[in-house]
């Protein structure tokens, strides 16, 4: 037994010299209870010297004084280590505890060795929850700026999932479904090429530490936008992408591109105008004053006359083409041309114009104009600009007549089922050679031919027309050979057509 004793006793020694040199604050308490076994008090017996010099006070100073009032004069604030020793009979685990003057924070725990003996040990952890709190301020900012910056930020792993993403109230509205997280970026709807682009950027992203950027168009039942997309790496298996909404800057970008455009294009065609002036309205004016004066002089045979007066009219002819052809491009360039749609006989307005072909055709040239009607009802016609349809026809057949030196030039429509009307210039001309077919509708542009280098022109008569056709619902379409012929062909849609019936078989 006296053995036994001994243990104890050095025992009971090497745990108060443990306690007593431990870092933890440490205070050793006696409880002093009722008959009933109720705790009554709680007294301080003895502190060790973490406890000491943590709290700033001494062992004497507290040694058989009650443990509250001790500890609420250390922590300048009340402090019930009844409801500690009560929580702890029941739970056994620590408490947290704020000492809200001392701005420190405690673990509290507890040890029972004997039924009237306590250790409460202070843990204190305030550098944990300092750090806690400094880490819950710093994601608080973050989030704020995030939240001020308008773009949306998504991290996709390298294989195309979504892993986390902050995107705005604001941006909902473009995003159509916000639970992307898990799906990949081949099934949030982008198309299976840009997929693949973006695909490729987040290796390419990954492996070379870059930030690559994609621009992408993204259909919401709110509209279309246009997205900027930039990523970069975050880590070696994971990108940041950040998406911006760029619609407002690029509609803005594409109108001032538009505007330049135009800008240019009117300059370009003042500056085309007046190197016309000098050229092209020059030489067909000298051959007028000129041919003229000798007509009115001289004596000639009556087959030469007939030349001179020829000549004459087709520069006369060429002239007034030009300034109409200006004038036209002009109107289409302020945008001030307005189609007035009403009923128009089409077989009236065909056989105006072959009438005033007819004449205007030089009798040095060996062409027969023909006139095709398909329908031969008097009444037949249908809703559309007749005057800009005479324009056209007479566009087009201006030019089969000055690219044309003999053989015929057919002006016709026919009746395409009795939905559309498909109107026709053919000639028997020099033709088109097929290099040139992608330039002959660009504004200024003429083909370099023997015809051209001694006729003047404008270049703009096929823009024209082709822009006229535009406007009353059609497509203006050509075939060429040269040598042979051209033929240029439009339909314009037979709406509240009257004098046609379409045989049903
Ligand atoms: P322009 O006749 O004033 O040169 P256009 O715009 O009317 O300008 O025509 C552009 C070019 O297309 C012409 O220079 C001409 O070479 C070619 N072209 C147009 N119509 C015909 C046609 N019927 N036959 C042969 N070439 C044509």
């Amino acid at each position: 037994i006296k053995k036994n004793q001994n243990q104890i006793v050095l025992f009971n020694q090497s745990i108060n010299k443990v306690l007593q040199d431990s870092g933890f604050s440490i205070a050793q308490i006696r409880a002093v209870r009722d008959e009933a076994g109720n705790i009554e008090q709680l007294i301080v017996e003895k502190v060790n010297n973490a406890f000491e010099s943590n709290f700033k006070i001494n062992l004497y100073e507290v040694q058989g004084q009650k443990a509250d009032y001790i500890f609420n004069l250390i922590f300048k604030t009340k402090f019930d280590l009844n409801k500690y020793v009560l929580l702890y009979s029941k739970q056994k685990k620590s408490h947290e505890f704020h000492a809200v003057v001392l701005e420190r924070w405690f673990n509290i725990h507890l040890m029972q060795p004997d039924y009237n003996k306590f250790y409460i040990i202070f843990e204190d952890i305030s550098k944990t929850k300092n750090k806690i709190a400094e880490l819950e301020e710093s994601k608080r900012r973050y989030k704020v700026l995030l939240e001020a910056i308008p773009d949306i930020f998504f991290v996709i792993d390298k294989d195309g999932t979504y892993e986390d993403f902050v995107i705005k109230e604001s941006d909902l509205f473009k995003i159509e479904d916000a639970n992307i997280i898990g799906s990949t970026i081949f099934e949030v709807g982008f198309p299976e090429n840009m997929a693949e682009k973006i695909y490729s950027c987040i290796q390419t992203s990954i492996k070379t530490n870059s930030i690559e950027t994609i621009e992408y168009q993204m259909n919401t039942p709110n509209g279309t936008f246009l997205f900027e997309m930039r990523l970069t790496k975050l880590n070696a298996h994971s990108v940041i992408s950040i998406a911006r909404d760029i619609t407002k800057r690029k509609t803005a970008e594409f109108k001032l591109e538009k505007a330049l455009i135009r800008a240019e294009e009117s300059d370009k065609l003042k500056s085309a105008f007046l190197a016309n002036l000098s050229h092209e309205i020059r030489t067909p004016m000298n051959v007028i004053t000129n041919f003229s004066r000798i007509l009115a002089e001289s004596d000639l045979e009556p087959e030469e006359k007939l030349e001179l007066s020829d000549a004459i009219a087709i520069n006369g002819k060429q002239l007034l083409n030009m300034i109409d052809n200006t004038i036209h491009l002009s109107k289409i360039e302020a945008q001030t041309i307005e189609v007035v749609n009403r009923f128009c006989n089409i077989n009236g307005l065909m056989r105006d114009a072959y009438n005033k072909y007819l004449i205007l055709i030089p009798d040095s040239k060996k062409i027969k104009l023909n006139l095709k009607i398909d329908v031969p009802n008097k009444e037949f016609g249908f809703e559309t600009d007749a005057s800009i349809l005479s324009e056209i026809l007479s566009l087009l057949v201006d030019n089969a007549v000055k690219y044309t030196l003999k053989g015929e030039i057919n002006l016709s429509y026919e009746m395409i089922r009795n939905e559309w009307v498909k109107f026709g210039v053919s000639d028997t001309g020099i033709g088109i050679p097929e290099i040139e077919f992608e330039h002959i509708f660009d504004r200024f542009y003429r083909v370099q031919n023997h015809i051209n280098e001694s006729t003047s022109g404008s270049g703009l008569g096929l823009a024209i027309v082709q822009h006229y056709v535009a406007l009353l619902g059609g497509e203006l379409e050509f075939e060429s050979t040269p040598g042979k012929g051209s033929k240029f062909w439009f339909s314009l849609p037979f709406k509240n057509g009257k004098g046609f019936l379409a045989v049903v078989k």
